[in-house]
């Protein structure tokens, strides 16, 4: 079966989807923040203020991929915090409508995009019902830097694994959400696999999910055969196979245990049981998470 970015031609791109500058409350001049992110070695960068778009055009890329974008805060989760949406390829900020439901504002920012996905659901303290009936999104962001170091609640995957038991289908994006004041540059990305760093080919791969979420590893392959699954990644000391259904799912503990570094795994799986995606940790904690496999 197909796994995704492991299983398409074409090259890896190192990109952050996720960005904040003068433009709203970050702290680094746009070509600052591009600057920086061109020389740690990434391939695309979006820079997302909250409701403004920057022109990216009028940005030195210096062979960097630049994307416009913009987060919105849609009315109202259930424990009172907006729900912060991101669109990606946005060429204007759409307009706000107070007391909307929350659709009606990520309808116009869809719109107004190439792909959309939910920001932050544990900085937001959204709970799944909150993301459940959204659309127009590709999925959440599983991972973010600013709110692991500004707050500790970085990853949202239970949130995400609870959308993925009740049947959407949705992908997993870490990003950094840098403001700066929180140090929080160059520590969530994806890995994007497409034939060229253009934004079209950015955008497609996005939308088709052929990209994985990383705070530190590297996965360089997954495959399935069958029940045979076999992951390449960077030294890591556990490697986990998560699957959200029936009931609490399964892990494949047993694999690393924290005591062993793998950079090769194989497991059988249990059938009967999707989507499972895989995550690995290293050393230093650092995780890397796929997109979920759907084996059906
Ligand atoms: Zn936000
Ligand atoms: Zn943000």
């Amino acid at each position: 079966m197909t796994t995704g970015a492991f299983d398409v031609p074409g090259q890896w791109l190192k990109g952050n989807l996720h960005l904040h500058t003068t433009a709203s409350d970050g702290e680094l001049e746009p070509q600052q923040a591009v600057d920086g992110y061109r020389e740690r070695g990434y391939d695309f960068l979006a820079i997302t203020d909250h409701d403004t778009v920057v022109d990216v055009d009028a940005l030195d890329g210096g062979g960097m991929t630049l994307l416009p974008g913009i987060e919105i805060g849609a009315p109202k989760a259930e424990l009172g915090q907006s729900i912060h949406v991101v669109g990606i390829g946005a060429t204007e900020a759409p307009e706000q409508v107070e007391g909307e439901p929350p659709q009606a504002a990520i309808d116009r920012l869809a719109e107004a995009s190439e792909v959309c996905f939910v920001a932050h659901p544990s900085w937001s303290s959204l709970t799944y019902a909150d993301i459940l009936p959204l659309q127009r999104i590709i999925g959440v962001e599983v991972f973010n830097t600013t709110c692991r170091r500004g707050i500790g609640r970085g990853t949202s995957e239970v949130q995400w694994d609870e959308c993925l038991a009740r049947g959407r289908r949705f992908l997993g994006l870490a990003v950094d959400d840098a403001h700066v004041h929180y140090d929080d540059l160059y520590g969530g990305w994806v890995m994007l696999r497409a034939e060229e760093p253009s934004p079209e080919a950015i955008y497609a791969a996005l939308k088709a999910g052929h990209f994985y979420a990383s705070s530190g590893p590297t996965i360089e392959h997954v495959a399935i055969d069958g029940e045979h699954v076999h992951i390449e990644c960077s030294p890591c000391v556990e490697v986990f196979a998560v699957c959200p259904l029936p009931g609490r799912g399964w892990t494949n503990w047993q694999v690393g245990g924290g005591r062993e570094v793998v950079t090769e795994v194989d497991f059988e799986m249990r059938t009967g049981t999707e989507p499972i995606r895989i995550v690995v940790i290293d050393e230093a904690g650092k995780r890397a998470w796929t997109n979920p496999f759907w084996l059906s």
